[in-house]
């Protein structure tokens, strides 16, 4: 069965009228709920903060703990909101990661985490890009602890994820794998001659790519993940916001061509544990229906 995570109390994470809204995974959910007999995840009500410390700084985690107490509003600019509950629920979505890690280790192969806000542009000491916490990165973190030795990362989200690059970039044991829209946010990162530091050259990949890709084009960026590296789990950093329906980005990427991607990573992987966290995705009607095909190919390569 496929198992699949979302938490109720995210809406009190309240961004307002940014476009990185609760209704984006109240959306999802509903739809999860209607159209598929899922295995649900529960969320992680223990767990405390030093935790975090697997990833973050300590003085990061503490600024963004009594951030709102003390005024603070936005994380570095105007795009990373601090509400009243983002603490609690970008906390409660990096720490909750490690029960779907529990449920690989219980014999489930395939998991869809609808959590917000998203991960993948948070840094070792800062948030940014809609990201408080990398829920990725804990998730990687965790994989590690159980067992899972070798992470492989693939992160399709339309803009690099400069945050997961940062806290693996010289580490061997995970891989990080990024196609991103060239010239997109977050602007400083993502060539392709970032490849890691020290233990870490060679593990990591970056395949930006032009405005205007189509299907095949970005299709074909798929036959480049890595074959000298062995995983024993496949996180994916999903970001929706790669379709052409997005309005913060530039590609003709379809649906045909997301299904097909997808495929190509199921295929590759499949007798491993493979987790899509969710990352971008802004265009309501167009990420329900992306994670709807995600789904529906989760089903149809889950054997457990
Ligand atoms: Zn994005």
């Amino acid at each position: 069965m496929v198992g699949y995570m979302y938490d109720p109390k995210q809406v009190e994470h309240d961004t307002s009228e940014h476009i990185e809204v609760s209704q984006r995974a109240i959306a999802i959910d509903e739809m999860a709920q209607a159209n598929f007999n899922l295995y649900q995840i529960p969320v992680r009500e223990e767990g405390t903060k030093d935790e975090l410390e697997m990833v973050h700084d300590k003085s990061y985690i503490d600024w963004v703990e009594s951030g709102y107490e003390n005024g603070v509003r936005m994380i570095i600019s105007s795009d990373t909101i601090l509400s009243k509950g983002s603490y609690e629920v970008a906390k409660r979505a990096a720490l909750s990661t490690k029960n779907a890690i529990e449920f690989f280790k219980n014999g489930g192969k395939r998991a869809f985490l609808n959590l917000r806000p998203p991960g993948h542009h948070a840094e070792i000491i800062t948030g940014q890009g809609f990201c408080i916490f990398n829920n990725i990165a804990m998730m990687a973190r965790y994989a590690q602890q159980a067992g899972y030795k070798k992470v492989l990362i693939i992160d399709f989200d339309v803009h690099h994820g400069n945050g997961t690059q940062d806290i693996f970039y010289r580490d061997n044991t995970v891989f990080y794998f990024s196609t991103h829209e060239r010239d997109n946010y977050p602007y400083f990162s993502g060539s392709e001659d970032e490849i890691g530091e020290g233990e870490g050259r060679g593990y990591n990949e970056n395949l930006p790519y032009h405005r205007g890709i189509t299907d095949d084009e970005f299709v074909a960026l798929y036959d480049n993940l890595p074959d000298d590296f062995s995983p024993d789990i496949v996180l994916v950093s999903a970001g929706y916001d790669l379709m052409v329906s997005e309005a913060i980005s530039s590609t003709k990427i379809t649906s045909k061509g997301l299904e097909r991607m997808i495929r190509k990573i199921l295929e590759k992987y499949q007798a491993l544990p493979i987790a899509f966290v969710l990352e971008g995705g802004y265009n309501i009607p167009s990420l329900v229906e992306s994670v709807k095909i995600t789904l529906e190919l989760f089903e149809a390569s889950d054997d457990s």
